[in-house]
Formats: C-alpha cells, sequence, structure tokens
C-alpha cells in the first residue's frame, strides 16, 4: 500500500480541527492543572450508590464534587476540633503519635483503645 492510500473513513488527526466540546474539555485541564487541583476517584457499592443517590435527591444537590468537598471540610473541622481536644492521652499524658503505644490501651482513657474517646471522637 502506497502511503496516500488510506481509507477515508479514518480521519486524519493531524489536519481535523478538534471540536469545541473537545476544546472546552482540553481548557478545563489545563485549567484545573494550573490551579494544581487534582481529581480523586471514589468507588461505590451498589448499596453505597443508593444512599448517595437519596442524598443528592434530597438535599437537591447536583454536583458529587461540590458534595465530597463539603464533606471533606466538616470533616477537616472534626479532625481540627480532636487535634485541639485529644492532643494527650487522657490517662498517662503523653502525646498522641500515630501507631503509639501506652501502657493502659483498653481503658476507655486512653488515646489507642479501640473504644476509647479519643477515637469516639474521631468518627465522621
Ligand atoms: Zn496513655
Amino acid at each position: 500500500m502506497k502511503h496516500n492510500q488510506r481509507s477515508r473513513s479514518v480521519p486524519n488527526i493531524t489536519t481535523t480541527p478538534p471540536k469545541a466540546a473537545t476544546l472546552r474539555k482540553r481548557a478545563e485541564r489545563e485549567r484545573r492543572r494550573a490551579a494544581n487541583q487534582v481529581n480523586k476517584n471514589v468507588t461505590l457499592s451498589p448499596s453505597n450508590q443508593t444512599i448517595l443517590d437519596e442524598v443528592m435527591s434530597y438535599t437537591g444537590r447536583r454536583n458529587f464534587s461540590a458534595l465530597m468537598v463539603d464533606l471533606l471540610l466538616a470533616y477537616h473541622g472534626k479532625v481540627t476540633e480532636h487535634k485541639r481536644d485529644h492532643a494527650c492521652c487522657g490517662k498517662c499524658g503523653d502525646p498522641y503519635q500515630l501507631n503509639g503505644h501506652c501502657l493502659f490501651k483498653g481503658d476507655s482513657a486512653c488515646q489507642y483503645s479501640v473504644s476509647s474517646d479519643s477515637q469516639r471522637a474521631l468518627k465522621p
């Protein structure tokens, strides 16, 4: 086959101008990239999809990303409050460390106990 014997049904991507929708999407991606924004994906089970549909329908929300940002900011407020209120173990007074240990683990006042006041306060 000679070089210029291409099938007519295949568009030549080097000379075909992009469609308006393609240009808009490209511009949006570039705008987000310039603003250092990133996309995060959420995987939902069928039952969680049903819950999401109910929440969106009941609240009249249409923008899933905006809902996620609102939930993130609300939880961030709780985490900030938690850092202030539970900076130290309620039993021994040692400062909190991720995956830390305490002799009083198991006591509800110890920050490392599964059912501690600290862990309960951190639930969303
Ligand atoms: Zn402790």
